[in-house]
């Protein structure tokens, strides 16, 4: 009989490989934070607005302690049976198909659940006690408890921006991770990610670039939903590396993505202008 998680197991399990471990530079303590929290398998929880490096911070760490990492976008319609998995219909029979929770408790690896916020409810009620001394999921359907393996480690992402009073954790469930605060990185470190990241030789470029994204950060307090990221800034980097002109390349990762609004698309036009 085929297996029917083998496909997607693939798609989701990082495993670490020989190679060099994905390009990151800190911000502050978060390795050292992220290292403690390991040492002692406490569930971890990265916090920070969209594109400032949660998600590259946590390839890099699991990299570095030799960890398989299986990540798992969160969105609206997730529901618990997604993340611990169900029974398939498969010919004749019903078999339990393994999700990618279950598959990380079973065999070791660090579990990111990213924007947990987005999830269904009902998604929270079998993280908890895999979150204290129990480090049990619990398989309903199965009328089973798992005792997750002893290298097994939960990470979530939330975004402070974006929760509403309808839509956010319980203090109860953030209280049982350790906080890692992620911003975006001061003006010499951005400068070193975008060079790093799209290996622009230039270093008046990618000063303009991080200076003109710095400008148009601050119009977040007003009307931008998303403020310029850093992933933008490297995009646009990356589009001049490959022939676009600076103006062009700035307006296409770091305007067009980020606002259909006529009069802040004139606002962030002219923040480039000025710069480049
Ligand atoms: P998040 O998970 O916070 O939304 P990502 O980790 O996907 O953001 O970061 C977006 C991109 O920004 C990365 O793919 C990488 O190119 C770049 N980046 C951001 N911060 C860093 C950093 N500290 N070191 C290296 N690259 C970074």
């Amino acid at each position: 009989m085929s297996n029917p998680s083998r496909g997607v197991e693939r798609d989701v399990i990082q495993r670490p490989s020989a190679g060099k471990a994905p390009f990151y530079l800190p911000q502050k303590d978060e390795v050292e934070i992220f290292r403690a929290a390991w040492s002692r398998r406490l569930p971890v929880m990265l916090k920070g607005p969209t594109g400032c490096g949660k998600t590259r911070f946590l390839e890099h760490m699991a990299h570095t302690l030799r960890q398989p990492l299986v990540t798992v976008a969160c969105h609206e319609d997730l529901t618990s049976s997604d993340l611990v998995g169900r029974f398939l219909l498969q010919g004749d029979e019903t078999v339990w198909q393994d999700g990618p929770l279950t598959r990380s408790v079973k065999e070791g690896a660090i579990c990111y659940l990213d924007e947990i916020v987005e999830a269904r409810t009902d998604t929270t009620v079998v993280i908890h006690p895999l979150t204290d001394h129990r480090r049990q999921l619990p398989l309903d359907k199965k009328s089973q408890y798992i005792d997750a393996h002893p290298d097994f480690m939960l990470v979530i992402s939330y975004n402070p921006g974006y929760q509403t009073a309808l839509k956010d954790l319980k203090p109860s469930t953030k209280q049982r991770f350790v906080g890692i605060n992620f911003d975006y990185p001061d003006e010499e470190l951005e400068r070193k990610i975008v060079a790093g990241e799209s290996g622009c030789q230039k270093p008046d470029v990618v000063e303009k670039l991080v200076a003109a994204g710095r400008r148009a950060r601050a119009l977040k307090d007003h009307g931008l939903e998303e403020a310029t990221s850093t992933r933008a800034l490297c995009y646009a980097a990356d589009l001049m590396n490959a022939g676009l002109s600076a103006v062009s390349a700035a307006r296409a990762a770091m305007v067009y993505p980020l606002t259909d609004d006529p009069a802040l698309v004139e606002a962030l036009e002219e923040i480039i202008e000025a710069h480049f």
